[in-house]
């Protein structure tokens, strides 16, 4: 036990997941959306970046905005807490 919250295990590969930001492309029908600096938990074996329940909200939102706009490509970067 270290004394870290449970759940911060990277369900990949099992390695640790520690606070970081990354940029995450996210694939929808038509068109691809970056997002930039996303804060997020990141394995530090994989490097594969996980979302909260939070970030998970704000990035959907974006991406409903985005798909209204019919660009082929889009990158965004991730609202400060104060905007969104
Ligand atoms: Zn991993």
């Amino acid at each position: 036990m270290t004394g870290k919250r449970a759940g911060n295990i990277c369900p990949l590969c099992g390695g640790a997941l520690e606070a970081g930001s990354a940029t995450i492309p996210f694939i929808l029908k038509e068109s691809i959306v970056i997002v930039k600096h996303v804060p997020s938990q990141i394995c530090v074996e994989c490097r594969e970046p996980f979302l909260t329940g939070r970030e998970t909200d704000v990035i959907t939102d974006l991406l409903t905005q985005v798909k209204e706009l019919s660009s082929e490509v889009t990158v965004l970067t991730f609202p400060e807490p104060a905007f969104a």
